[in-house]
């Protein structure tokens, strides 16, 4: 049996990150993960890389070039004639992205000693790992293990994947040609990502969405405005509308589907051509451990842990997706490093108050903190500086006048709680917010802090700035 101090199980952003860190802290190191390509070839990165983060927005990159072509090259001057798009080499860029990038981690685990295993792993009693690959099997053990397994979607009843007809995110990331019409079940991150990625590209795309609020756990201001933005782009979204049932008819030599919802107590009915099922995510728990294993989950099937990711069992960590906590690439690979420093010997927590949250949609959302209904929620004294990007000039530059900077501070300390962003640029602007928050920052702090003008950036402090009722660029209350 073969010997190691730590194995991680997945190699997802969270298990190859904490691989990694592992073998650079001089621990002999092996990673077991299952993802594999149409050759059988190992593809580590997990959900991320292969079906997940990276092609989504590779896909979300391309259609928006397309996008603008279309809709806002004239505005410049520019003439295009006819544009088309060609998605067949659209998907080979992403393909070679992919490609790419878990190629990349083949060759850092090379590079730190990482041992790679292709195979499904189990964990059974005595910290040992079975592997399964084709009709091998072969055992190791290990001083540490940390279980990595990632997240799936989520299916409902009322609409069964047939992997044609009716697919998931992976389906819809790998669409041969737009839709004519695409229904998306879910107006969660990733149904509203892909939904515009088909819609710029010219499909006619629904969203319906259980819910009654739209992007619930976003600052209501900020929803409010992405509904109206993504309705101007297009996205048909259609709130308190819950699917209830789904049937493939045959149209001539067309497959269809007919869908049935129900909307504030009437029956709707809808016919697609494509359907995505996007209601969210639940964690790989299933055959992970042998039934010997006294593994503790939590209410929702995850692997319960502790804030240092330790499981029940002596030895035994969790992180990612597989444990409580949002669903993110980069909250996963925290827990990787934090959980490596802790093995070996410096036990590392990470700080879940300051995760940034992302919606790479036209115009991204981004957010870290609390919202404003958390804080009244909490009866947490706030004060709140908004700064539009219809006042910034680089945005006008840009064409990307839509949205706002939302910054709430506490009211008697200053000190920021939250950061709420919509606009062009969101994605990167947020880690300025970060940053500060990780430090502390109070709304004057960053109000005291120079900008390069003209930028984007500027809109961030601006609104540190309107917290104290003192923005320059804006008629003040
Ligand atoms: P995963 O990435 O799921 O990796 C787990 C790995 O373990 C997989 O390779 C799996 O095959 C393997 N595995 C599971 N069980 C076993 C076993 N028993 N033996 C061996 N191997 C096993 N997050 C963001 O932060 N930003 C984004 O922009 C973003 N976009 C997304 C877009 C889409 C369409 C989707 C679906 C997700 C997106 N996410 C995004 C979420 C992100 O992909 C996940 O949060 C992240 O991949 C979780 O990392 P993980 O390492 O915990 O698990
Ligand atoms: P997320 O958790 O961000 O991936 O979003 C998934 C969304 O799907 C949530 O907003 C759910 O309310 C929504 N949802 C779940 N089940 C259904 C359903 N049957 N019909 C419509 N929306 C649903």
């Amino acid at each position: 049996m073969d010997q190691f101090d730590v194995i991680i199980i997945g190699a997802g952003p969270a298990g190859y990150v904490c691989a990694i860190r592992c073998a650079q802290l001089g621990l002999k190191t092996a990673c077991v993960d299952n993802w594999q390509d149409e050759n059988n070839k190992p593809r580590p990165g997990g959900t991320c890389l292969n079906a997940g983060c990276i092609p989504s927005k590779v896909l979300l990159e391309s259609s928006e070039y397309y996008y603008q072509l279309l809709h806002q090259a004239a505005d410049h001057g520019i003439k295009t004639g006819k544009v088309s798009i060609d998605i067949n080499i659209m998907m080979q860029r992403k393909h070679k992205i992919v490609h790419q990038l878990t190629s990349g981690i083949q060759q850092l685990f090379k590079a730190n000693g990482v041992s790679m295993i292709t195979g499904q792993g189990r964990l059974l009693a005595n910290k040992v790992v079975q592997v399964k690959q084709h009709k091998k099997t072969h055992l190791l053990q290990a001083e540490h293990i940390v279980l990595a397994s990632g997240s799936r979607s989520m299916q409902i009843p009322s609409a069964p994947l047939d992997g044609e007809q009716i697919v998931d995110s992976r389906g819809a990331l790998s669409f041969t040609r737009a839709p004519e019409k695409l229904v998306v079940i879910g107006a969660g991150v990733i149904g509203l990502e892909l939904g515009s990625v088909w819609r710029r590209l010219g499909s006619k795309v629904i969203l319906l969405e259980a819910q009654e609020q739209f992007l619930s756990m976003v600052d209501r201001q900020i929803a409010a405005q992405a509904l109206t933005y993504f309705k101007k782009c297009g996205l048909d979204i259609r709130l308190s509308s819950r699917l209830t049932a789904s049937d493939i008819v045959k149209k001539g030599r067309k497959r269809e589907v007919k869908l049935t919802y129900q909307q504030n107590g009437e029956t709707g009915h809808l016919l697609a051509d494509k359907v995505l099922v996007a209601v969210g995510r639940q964690p790989n728990t299933q055959h992970l451990f042998a039934d010997e294993v006294d593994l503790l989950l939590d209410e929702r099937g995850r692997i319960h842990v502790d804030k240092y990711c330790r499981t029940n069992l002596p030895g035994i960590y969790a992180i990612g997706d597989v444990v409580r906590g949002p669903m993110l690439a980069h909250k996963g690979s925290e827990e990787g490093m934090a959980v490596a420093q802790t093995i070996a010997g410096t036990p590392s927590v990470i700080n879940t108050d300051v995760i940034p949250s992302v919606v790479y949609t036209l115009p991204e959302i981004a957010w870290v903190g609390k919202t404003e209904q958390q804080l009244q929620t909490e009866g947490i004294a706030y004060q709140s500086g908004v700064f539009p990007f219809s006042a910034n000039g680089r945005a006008k530059a840009m064409q990307a006048e839509q949205g706002m900077v939302k910054i709430l501070a506490q009211a008697q300390t200053d000190q920021i709680l939250g950061v709420h962003i919509i606009g062009d640029g969101a994605s990167e602007l947020i880690a300025q917010a970060v940053t500060g928050m990780e430090f502390s920052a109070s709304a004057e702090d960053i109000a005291r802090t120079i900008f390069a003008h003209p930028t984007l950036s500027e809109a961030i402090h601006e609104a540190a700035m309107a917290v104290d009722n003192r923005a320059i660029h804006k008629i003040n209350n």
